[in-house]
């Protein structure tokens, strides 16, 4: 292992030596066995120190402020190769950079770097440059201006090292860059593991969504890649394939290679533009973030039953509540949130949206399980409109609202309701509940029915006595009845004309109290005296 000093002092002699060399490591299309391209990676063969390991010299060489030096050392050889290739009439795949971000703050760095392309007089569609998500995010403007300065001279931008988690995301609706790099190192331990494989594959999809192609680095093994295929990301790059190679040797294999392109893996017929929802000047995102409700991206592919988040704003988070994260909201998958009945009413809505392209509403349970707060049912209204369609799945624009508390209130209610309604059955009855603090009554279905009621009277008794069920000349009479029970009667029996008949009715009232001994509810129930 060298340390900083050494490689201070043998850098500048290093590069006179031209002891740095370029190696290439292919890239594969891992479902048609085409090479793509690959990554030019550099390697330090000191006399001095032997090889030397880029994860050693770069963060070094980054510190002194000498990358740039190295950098277009690099893309100059990776030049001459390309043009070699062209000459020689030889296949031809582009080939990555890498950029780091003392490049990005070096002021005339892409203008050397073009130079250098035009003096080999190489074609900007042979060559990527790779950006990682850290260089990325410092220093925004930068980023942003150097990314606009590649892309006019026509170099395609790929975003290195994308998923780190959820912070590339928010990176990814910042910049705009036409690849996205996602590297296995950084989603560790994720395939094979639940939450891990679900991030994976939403990043995986609406990267899509985005209609941009996917590459995963640093694939290993056969599982790995068959998993990415399965969650649709085609381009990969490592170990499984190759280790990054001599030029000659890349050279040999890209001659018994047959040669294929990166295309956006999505064919989309757009409704509404979903990369809008990305990107930071639009409508879309300013709404999504800001000005909407609690909303989320929902995926739902054609075919099977799978939906899943793909992403979902600040609000949506709180309005979840349970310390959940949106990292943790997205891994927990929706469907198997949802019991069966509401997975079948959720999955009909979303049908429903989709067919008449407006938006629908439904309400479902979910058994959610967070970390701080355990296993808790919940009631989420979502409203739902379809956003984007492609040939194998549907991408929805869903807002939600937790009604858990209103839903459990008004269950409770309808349970007092089916009571009543046994009752009534039973014994023949008018039954009714008052509220003594507002003074609200809510007759039971048999009231309803028989004598037209609403559901909710109040000011009780007076709109009864106004509409003439309660005949005028007894109006003291029951305002009497409910001045006493207001005060704290504990049970009133009473033979009451009722309607415009006048027709006697047996009323008995019988009054709940609270912990202090104020009067609370009281209940009231009527029959007919002939009956009797
Ligand atoms: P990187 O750009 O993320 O490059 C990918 C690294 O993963 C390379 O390490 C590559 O050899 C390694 N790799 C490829 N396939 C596999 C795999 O299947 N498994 C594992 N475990 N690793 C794999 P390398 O070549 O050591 O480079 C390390 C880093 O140094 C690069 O990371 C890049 O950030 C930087 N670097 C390399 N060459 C250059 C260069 O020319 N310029 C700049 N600025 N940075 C460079
Ligand atoms: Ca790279
Ligand atoms: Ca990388």
């Amino acid at each position: 292992m060298v340390d900083f000093q050494q490689i201070a002092q043998s850098f500048e002699e290093a590069i006179e030596n031209r002891e740095f060399s370029v190696y290439l490591q292919p890239q594969y299309n891992h479902s048609s066995g085409a090479l793509i391209g690959a990554e030019a990676l550099v390697r330090w063969i000191s006399p001095k120190h032997g090889f030397i390991s880029p994860a050693d010299f770069i963060p070094a060489l980054e510190e002194m402020g000498v990358i740039p030096t190295l950098d277009l050392y690099v893309f100059e050889q990776v030049c001459q190769f390309l043009r070699s290739c062209i000459d020689s009439n030889k296949a031809l795949a582009r080939i990555s950079v890498n950029m780091s971000r003392n490049d990005i703050i070096c002021e005339d760095y892409i203008e050397r770097l073009d130079a250098l392309r035009k003096k080999y007089d190489v074609p900007t569609k042979l060559i990527h440059v790779e950006l990682t998500e850290t260089a990325a995010v410092a220093g925004a403007q930068v980023v942003i201006d150097s990314i606009k300065k590649l892309h006019q001279l026509g170099y395609t931008v790929e975003m290195d090292d994308f998923g780190s988690g959820y912070s590339s995301l928010n990176v990814l609706k910042d910049i705009e860059f036409d690849v996205l790099k996602l590297d296995l190192k950084f989603i560790a331990g994720t395939i094979g593991n639940d939450r891990g494989g679900t991030i994976l594959s939403s990043v995986v999809r609406m990267a899509k969504w985005l209609k941009l192609p996917v590459i995963a680095e640093g694939v290993e093994t056969v599982e790995q890649a068959d998993f990415l295929k399965s969650v649709g990301c085609d381009y990969i790059q490592g170990y499984l394939y190759s280790k990054p190679l001599p030029v000659v040797e890349y050279e040999k294999l890209l001659a018994g290679s047959s040669v294929g392109v990166m295309v956006p893996q999505m064919n989309l017929d757009h409704y509404v533009d979903a990369g809008k929802f990305w990107n930071p000047q639009s409508m879309e995102t300013l709404i999504f973030s800001n000005f909407v409700g609690a909303a989320a991206i929902l995926e739902v592919r054609n075919g099977d039953d799978t939906m899943e988040i793909l992403r979902v704003n600040q609000k949506y988070v709180r309005e979840m509540g349970m310390n959940l994260s949106e990292a943790e909201i997205i891994g927990l998958g929706l469907a198997d949130t949802l019991d069966p009945e509401s997975k079948k009413l959720y999955l009909e809505t979303l049908e429903k949206a989709a067919a008449t392209r407006e938006e629908q509403e439904c309400e479902t349970w979910r058994s959610i399980c967070s970390k701080t707060c355990g296993n808790e049912k919940m009631c989420v209204r979502s409203s739902i409109q379809l956003i984007g369609e492609s040939k194998v799945s549907r991408l929805f624009y869903v807002m939600v609202r937790n009604v858990t508390a209103e839903k459990q209130a008004y269950l409770g209610l309808a349970r007092q309701e089916k009571n009543f309604k046994a009752a009534i059955e039973q014994a023949n009855m008018f039954l009714w509940e008052y509220t003594i603090a507002t003074k609200e009554m809510r007759p039971c279905f048999r009231c309803q029915g028989v004598l037209g009621l609403p559901p909710l009277i109040r000011n009780y008794p007076e709109p009864l006595i106004e509409n003439g069920l309660f005949p005028a000349e007894y109006a003291d009479m029951y305002r009497d009845i409910m001045h006493q029970i207001d005060g704290g009667a504990e049970r009133i029996e009473a033979i009451i004309p009722l309607t415009a008949d006048r027709i006697p009715f047996h009323v008995r009232y019988t009054t709940e109290f609270d912990e202090n001994g104020r009067p609370v509810k009281a209940y009231g129930s009527a029959t007919l005296v002939v009956d009797k």
